[in-house]
């Protein structure tokens, strides 16, 4: 799925005192693998908000390193990895 990243999300409050988006990704995904950056596969650093680029505009959490989540850029990802996400 194409999904953009969206920087200035990260300052949002991470429901029920989870520590990070990263942490809250990590609940979510229940893999017992260890999460890797859906662009890079290095180790994931963040849970970064990204929002879908064709359809409905919809908010998914997906893990990144800190490189790529330094760029506000599209960027595909396979549907396993997205957790969707209710923005108020
Ligand atoms: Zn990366």
């Amino acid at each position: 799925m194409l999904v953009r990243n969206i920087i200035g999300m990260q300052s949002r409050r991470v429901p029920n005192n989870i520590e990070s988006w990263l942490d809250y990704y990590n609940n979510n995904y229940r893999s017992t693998s260890r999460v890797t950056c859906c662009r890079c596969h290095s180790p994931a650093e963040v849970g970064a908000h990204v929002i879908k680029m064709q359809g409905t505009k919809e908010w998914y959490l997906v893990p990144l390193c800190k490189e790529c989540f330094k760029e506000e850029v599209n960027f595909e990802v396979e549907d396993k990895y997205m957790i969707k996400v209710f923005l108020m």
